[in-house]
């Protein structure tokens, strides 16, 4: 496979350029497969960062892109609206829990934490109640703006920028066994002080390791929040859109958070766009004859009609294909390959949360697990498999239309890293 070239200017995105392999070059991509410009085949089983969910380049969503280009490309969206943008906020009202009733639109993930956050203490200064007090969960990821960031776990990856990020208080992870300790301290946390916002990723961790948690626990969270008024925020950027099993992971817990953020799978991958979904009741917060309680909050592309064209032919995929059923169809196809693999005992931690499975690579030779992470991609780039562990954890998260053959393909790559781990080396 042919690298982009040593002497290109890019930088790319969490990556050590002074290690890494050359990047391999993409030309075209369709259904799982991602494809170079000699032909080369890539099963893409991380659906490109989480973002693909119906499959690359689906017919629907192409066409809806290429109709709205002709039409409208961009405008300002103060004092202005078109009807992608409108017709798309409407379906998100009806599609997500209950008493959501107000989309503001942004163009990635991290733009929809920082709205979110921002709406938050927004809503506390604009109720005369100032609140600035995070809470998050250990092992968090939300992003990585400053904002962010502080939401985040600290670690390697944000040591430098340290001194500029904000204090939070954080939770334990409720991992099973532990979910009443993480209860009480957040019992603990918003009886001390006034908290202005807990904020989860529901159901599981992704950046964070993959970590699954219980949704009874997310449902006790939001009694402990309403005890105490304080507003829960969920992270459903990588959850959302069928990943966990459910259209949204919240529906499990049976509960509606005051603001919901969703990006990645929203447009099904194919165009950048982030929405952050909240309460009437911090819409009203918003809503005065003063000025100074305006939301002042705005990106150059807010609500982009080809990105919000892009989304409602998502919607209408939704509506219109069986997409839950291959989301299960998914779910069971992974239990089944991951039941097997779990007997190889290279593998620890296996756990599976919907449509994702991971597991734990038990690495002895301590060379080998600084870089394991990396090694294990090119390894498994090198079989025509796109996998991006973790560290020591692989996971598997494909475009929901992956068949059986395809993803006994990817759990093959992943028993033979098993043996390459054992043997010491490549
Ligand atoms: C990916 C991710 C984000 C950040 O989204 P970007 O579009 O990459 O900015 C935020 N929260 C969660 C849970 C994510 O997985």
């Amino acid at each position: 496979m042919k690298s982009a070239g040593s002497n290109s200017p890019v930088w790319h995105p969490f990556t050590q350029h002074a290690t890494a392999p050359s990047p391999i070059n993409v030309a075209s991509a369709h259904g799982v497969y991602l494809i170079t410009p000699e032909d080369d085949m890539i099963l893409d089983a991380i659906s490109s960062w989480w973002v693909i969910t119906h499959g690359h380049c689906h017919p629907r969503i192409v066409a809806a892109v290429r109709a709205q280009a002709e039409r409208l490309d961009q405008v300002i969206f103060a004092g202005f609206t078109h009807e992608p943008a409108e017709k798309l906020a409407q379906a998100l009202v009806e599609l997500t829990p209950d008493g959501l009733t107000r989309v503001f639109y942004s163009d990635s993930g991290s733009t929809a934490v920082e709205v979110a956050l921002k709406m938050a203490l927004g809503y506390w200064r604009n109720i005369g109640a100032p609140r600035s007090r995070i809470v998050a969960l250990e092992h968090a990821y939300h992003g990585d703006t400053i904002g962010t960031m502080s939401a985040g776990a600290r670690g390697v990856f944000n040591a430098a920028y340290e001194p500029m990020l904000f204090e939070v208080m954080r939770l334990k992870f409720p991992h099973e066994g532990a979910e009443q300790e993480a209860l009480d301290q957040l019992e603990a946390i918003c009886k001390s002080e006034p908290v202005a916002a807990l904020i989860v990723e529901p159901l599981i961790l992704g950046a964070g390791g993959m970590l699954v948690w219980k949704a009874e626990t997310l449902a006790e969270m939001r009694r402990i929040c309403d005890r105490h008024e304080v507003l829960l925020i969920a992270d459903e950027v990588m959850t959302g859109w069928g990943r966990t099993g459910s259209l949204f992971a919240c529906e499990q817990a049976g509960i509606a958070p005051d603001i919901l953020c969703l990006a990645k799978g929203l447009t099904g991958g194919h165009l950048p766009l982030a929405v952050t979904l909240c309460s009437e009741e911090i819409f009203e917060a918003h809503y005065s004859m003063d000025r100074a309680k305006t939301f002042f909050h705005s990106s150059s592309y807010t609500a982009n009609p080809i990105a919000c064209a892009a989304g409602m032919a998502n919607v209408e995929i939704w509506k219109e294909e069986p997409v839950l059923e291959r989301v299960r169809n998914l779910q069971q196809m992974q239990e089944r390959r991951l039941a097997r693999l779990g007997s190889d005992n290279m593998f620890t931690n296996v756990r599976q949360c919907g449509t994702i499975a991971a597991l734990d690579l038990i690495v002895k030779d301590a060379g080998y697990l600084a870089n394991v992470g990396p090694r294990l991609m090119e390894f498994f780039v090198g079989r025509g498999i796109l996998l991006r562990p973790l560290g020591n954890t692989i996971y598997v998260m494909p475009p929901y239309g992956i068949d059986p053959d395809q993803l006994d393909s990817v759990y093959a790559a992943i028993a033979a890293a098993s043996a390459v781990v054992q043997s010491g080396g490549e």
